[in-house]
């Protein structure tokens, strides 16, 4: 409603136009000249605690936190099988029996082209119905979304208290913010599988009936599909639970003014070389790759405490 009146105003009047560009100017400036680093307040409890020299104390630490447990990349990944078996596997195994069956018992009085668009329709449908069963999708993905963020803030705050002797207020607007984000890319993933899938699926139904494979081979070829999804869905909760791990340590560190990490890989041998490198070195969380960006990466990034915070 008031966009609505808004935009009208910007639209048809001058006058309006300029006075809101005024304000969207005052509103950059200010935001722009925020300052950063710790609030008054927080430093003067520092200095009550510490007394004059309190940024010799905390000055260099680091915010460490733990890698992102397993146990939510196994959760998340439970939660994307077991969609994809009930509203998408177990159905397409089905229409893939009948299809199977009906090669079999294939009569010369039934046209082929007849039972293959049967066969696409089954396939649209399925993909209707697991549109349909995404708007529970969603739900339980927020619900991830929302534990892992409950978990990072817990050890965040906890490590926070840690260096600094004190309790800080976290603004975790941004982070919050965030997270509807991710749950619609983790949606769009999922729907990118069957958008991927049902093609193939029927390209192969086509093949079985205008080249005449043989079942055993066609059910073969469903099998790997099926598979395949199940591998997708698999990669997508191991890739994704770290990447938000990731997004949600920097927006903590940069919101609260670390600007600065150190990057630390969990120290295994599945680490990628080139992680392996970065290992120990300080970076900028506003710049390059950050840890857990990477497809499946378990790296992790540590806050440094910097005078930038502390003055
Ligand atoms: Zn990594």
């Amino acid at each position: 409603m008031l966009s609505g009146i808004y935009n009208y105003l910007v639209k048809n009047n001058p006058e309006a136009r300029n006075i809101f560009a005024s304000i969207d100017k005052y509103n950059q400036q200010r935001k722009d000249s925020k300052p950063k680093g710790l609030p008054l307040g927080v430093k003067i409890l520092l200095e009550a605690k510490y007394g004059s020299k309190w940024r010799d104390k905390i000055r260099g630490k680091t915010i460490k936190i733990p890698f992102v447990p397993k146990k939510f990349e196994i959760e998340y990944e439970k939660v994307l099988l077991k969609y994809f078996k009930n509203h998408f596997t177990k159905q397409i195994n089905k229409v893939s029996k009948e299809i199977i069956n009906d090669i079999k018992t294939r009569q010369d009085d039934i046209r082929a082209d007849m039972m293959e668009q049967r066969f696409y329709d089954s396939f649209d449908r399925i993909e209707k119905e697991a549109n349909y069963a995404e708007l529970g999708l969603e739900i339980i993905i927020t619900h991830t979304a929302r534990k892992l963020y409950d978990y990072h803030k817990e050890k965040f705050s906890y490590s926070i208290k840690k260096v600094f002797g004190i309790a800080i207020q976290l603004n975790d607007e941004n982070v919050i913010n965030n997270l509807p984000k991710w749950t619609k890319t983790n949606l769009n993933l999922i729907k990118n599988v069957r958008h991927e899938v049902i093609p193939k699926l029927k390209s192969q139904v086509t093949n079985a009936f205008q080249n005449g494979i043989r079942a055993s081979e066609l059910q073969e070829q469903i099998q790997k599909i099926t598979g395949y999804t199940e591998y997708r869905a698999k990669l997508i909760a191991r890739d994704q639970i770290g990447k938000l791990y990731g997004q949600m340590n920097r927006q903590c560190s940069t919101d609260l003014g670390l600007e600065s990490y150190i990057w630390r890989t969990s120290g295994d041998e599945r680490v990628r070389p080139r992680h392996r490198q970065l290992d120990g070195e300080t970076r900028r969380w506003d710049e390059g790759i950050i840890p857990g960006e990477e497809i499946r990466c378990r790296c992790n990034g540590e806050s440094v405490v910097d005078d930038k915070l502390l003055y």
